[in-house]
Order: C-alpha cells, then structure tokens, then sequence
C-alpha cells in the first residue's frame, strides 16, 4: 500500500491516552511486582518484525502484536509463526481494519464499518481467530479494536462480541473516564507520536509503578511505517523495562489479563482507571 494511500486512511484524533491502574498494590503483581506493562503492536507492520521484535528479542521482553488478516504477507508468515513461537502473543485486529468512515477519508465505504452489520463483523474476527490458529496453533486470541471504534453499521457490535465468546479480552484506545471498572473487553491504551522520547514513554512507565497499576502501550510503526515512534526512544523504553524487570512485571496482553481475571481479590473486584494528566501529544489512532 502506497504511504499516500495509508496517511489518508489514517483517521480521526485519538479519543483519548490512558493510564489504567487497578488498585493492585506491589504485593497484588506476580514476583511483589509494582506495576505490569504490556507492549502492544498494531496492524502487522514490517517494521514489527525488522525492528520491534528483535529489539524486544534484545530485551528478553515480549510483545502482543494485533495482526490484520489483509495486512498479512505471505512471506512474513513463517516470521510471524517464529515470534509467536518464542512467546510474543499474535491477536486479532481484524481482516479488513474497517472503521468508520470519518476515520477514513476520504475511504471506498465498502472498506468502512458502516458497511458491515454485527453478524458481518463477528463472522470476520472468527475467521481472523482461523487465520490466527493457522499461523500460531493457539485457539484462543485476543482483539483489539480497529481505530479504537467497535461500531459495525452504526451498532455497537461489543456486547455481541462479549456473547460471542470468540475473545476473551479486548484492548479499546479510549479514555477510561474517572473510577471507571476495569473492562476486560474494553481495555485502553496509551499511544506515543515520533516527536515522544524514551523519557516520555518511562515516565508513563514510572506512573504506573507509582500507582501500582497496569499501563497497556500502543504502537504501529517503530522506526519505520506510519504512526511510528523512533527505534531510538522504543529502545529506551525496553532498555528502562529490562532494567526494572524486578519491580516491573512486562508480558503480552493474555497474560496479563488472564492474571487480572483470576485474582479479582486484588482490588475488592472492581479494578479500576486512574487516568493520566493530560500532558500526552495528541496522535491518531489506526
Ligand atoms: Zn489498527
């Protein structure tokens, strides 16, 4: 796809950055960890494999990556197969990445959610979790929302999606509001633009564990595609984690949540947000 053709698909503002802390305290983390932090990837992206994964390789971390089923080349399955082998998490994102059509303009409204019906959009993700098996053998997957937006003909698809049971945990990229419960199927994540540095991303990092909480980070491109953070401040953020591995627990995005799910006693049941101070650089979501 031509970077012309991807920029003017690039939508809509995103709603919103957050900092989601659950009321776990450094005890609540395995290993009396403070805070967990999860590394998240979207839109199956070449510079994914050439320079996230093996600088989380580097880093002895592991990342989720959302993977769209027509993003996907074939000759990077076997890479994809490979990361997922090694334990980096491959979710769903999708085959077609539709949003809605202010997300995309201008966009063909076959590609836009206004398009799809409910059944549609669930039918496409049951086929991406099939693409998904295929590439990894797991036969559970967890979603992340295209451009944040879970909306399929102008209806809220996520409660059909919850009934469904085709995913367990879903990561969103909205704002959380105030003392809002953690949402295991609505899960936000924080996003950094090209102009943040590895301070920026560590002091959102250092939020976390002062809170005692779980900060979800968002990418697409590091050090290359589109909406990218540098190689260089994504290298510091992984240098800082793999510094605090002690106090920090980092893992893919199932596993942390599964560990959420199963320790409700953490926080009387009712996880909830702390959002951040709004001193995050706006950027878009994808
Ligand atoms: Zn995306």
């Amino acid at each position: 796809m031509r970077v012309a053709s991807i920029l003017s698909r690039i939508g809509s503002v995103l709603l919103g950055v957050a900092l989601i802390a659950t009321q776990a305290q450094a005890r609540q983390w395995p290993g009396g960890r403070q805070a967990a932090v999860v590394l998240t990837y979207d839109d199956a992206l070449s510079s994914d494999l050439d320079v996230a994964i093996p600088a989380l390789d580097a880093a002895g971390l592991k990342g989720t990556f959302f993977l769209v089923g027509n993003a996907l080349k074939p000759k990077q399955i076997e890479r994809w197969r490979a990361a997922a082998a090694e334990g980096h998490e491959l979710g769903n994102h999708t085959i077609r990445h539709a949003c809605p059509q202010a997300n995309y303009t201008p966009a063909r409204k076959l590609d836009t959610s206004e398009a799809y019906d409910v059944p549609m959009m669930l039918a496409e993700i049951r086929t991406m979790n099939t693409m998904l098996t295929a590439i990894d053998g797991k036969l559970q997957h967890s979603f992340a929302t295209p451009c944040g937006q879970h909306l399929a003909g102008g209806v809220d698809y996520l409660p059909a999606l919850r009934a469904s049971g085709l995913v367990r945990y879903t990561r969103s990229a909205s704002w959380p509001g105030d003392g809002k419960a953690l949402d295991p199927m609505d899960v936000p994540c924080r996003w950094f633009d090209e102009k943040s540095t590895g301070a920026d991303m560590i002091a959102a990092v250092k939020s976390a564990e002062r809170s005692g909480g779980l900060l979800v980070l968002g990418f697409h491109g590091v050090g290359g595609d589109y909406l990218r953070v540098t190689a260089k401040a994504h290298a510091e953020l992984l240098a800082y984690l793999r510094e605090h591995t002690d106090t920090i627990w980092v893992a893919p995005f199932s596993t942390v949540m599964d560990y959420v799910a199963s320790h409700p006693e953490n926080s009387g049941g009712k996880p909830q947000f702390v959002p951040l101070k709004a001193t995050n650089s706006p950027t878009s979501s994808r």
